[in-house]
């Protein structure tokens, strides 16, 4: 797989990965939620890519929730999710919006639908429009 890079809203901290992403999942917990302030996560994981920060790596803020694994990495300048390690390293998390690249896997699953926002459903079905509402 050619690499993949990322990058962040402000464009102060930009990335890239090397390997493969084993995993996608779509995460409609709680957590995620306000994590995101959207329906769901929508994170890549790989035990084996190497992440290398191209520019930025010292504007990042990781934030765990005490007690728990859950935590954000983001930049402290815009605000945007940036890759993060979990489970003492051994896992890369990658938020699939901060990729510049063309996600090259498809989400594998939905994940915790059971606190899943009450709005949340059959969204593909609604108005849509290419840009904004004409
Ligand atoms: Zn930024
Ligand atoms: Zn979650």
């Amino acid at each position: 797989m050619d690499k993949l890079t990322g990058s962040c809203l402000c464009g102060g901290i930009r990335y890239e990965i090397d390997g493969s992403l084993e995993s996608f999942y779509l995460c409609h917990c709680h957590r995620c939620r306000k994590d995101t302030g959207s329906a769901h996560a929508a994170n890549l994981f790989s035990t084996t890519a190497t992440l290398n920060w191209l520019i930025g790596e010292g504007q990042i803020t990781t934030y765990t929730i005490p007690s728990t694994r859950h935590s954000r990495s983001f930049c402290r300048v815009c605000g945007s999710a940036v890759p993060g390690a979990q489970m003492d390293g051994k896992l890369l998390v990658v938020p699939a919006g901060s990729l510049d690249s063309e996600v090259p896997i498809k989400p594998d699953a939905h994940l915790f639908i059971s606190e899943k926002a009450n709005w949340d459903s059959h969204l593909e079905g609604g108005p849509a429009f290419d840009t904004l509402p004409s």
